[in-house]
């Protein structure tokens, strides 16, 4: 069954809820329904659309969970999107890359690591990005909440009238 987001009453996103749990948030009056699915849900009394993105009346404040440093967050913040060719790629056929060299004293750390496809990690091998002659698509930075969604609910899933709102926040915090 679809599942739905829920965004903040300040358009961000905070979580992805079942469906079920969106009905009773409906009825409640906390929510007002931003894209719908093309599906009806139907009960004795009524029938609406399904909806697709919710958000939320009043503003709740919530605690940012801390975003892991792992290979797949990683792959996450970047799209899945090798950051020298621009290319897109199942995460099987990526892998992340050191933009300042270990042996140039770079950090395994969010704004040192990039997602690479196979590839260009074997292009640029321990080179600097001027001795590879590589450019980045976007500067790397920690990111707070888009990879933890991306990842939960797994980004070939991700309905595309959910992406405006997740991105559009991306790119906030990118800036
Ligand atoms: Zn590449």
């Amino acid at each position: 069954m679809e599942q739905v987001l829920l965004l903040n009453a300040t358009f961000e996103p905070l979580k992805v809820i079942d469906w079920k749990r969106a009905i009773r948030l409906l009825t409640l009056g906390k929510v007002e329904v931003l894209e719908e699915y093309e599906r009806d849900i139907h009960s004795v009394t009524f029938a609406i659309k399904l909806p697709s993105v919710l958000r939320l009346l009043r503003f709740v404040r919530y605690r940012k969970r801390d975003i892991k440093f792992s290979r797949l967050n990683i792959y996450a913040r970047d799209g899945f999107r090798c950051q020298y060719c621009g290319q897109k790629f199942e995460s099987k056929d990526l892998s992340f890359d050191h933009v300042v060299p270990k042996r140039h004293g770079g950090k395994t750390e969010w704004t040192n690591i990039v997602t690479s496809c196979c590839t260009c990690n074997r292009i640029k091998g321990g080179r600097t990005m001027k001795e590879a002659g590589f450019r980045l698509l976007k500067k790397p930075v920690k990111p707070s909440w888009v990879p933890f969604i991306m990842v939960t609910i797994g980004v070939r899933s991700v309905p595309n009238a959910w992406l405006d709102y997740l991105y559009w926040n991306a790119e906030l915090m990118d800036t």
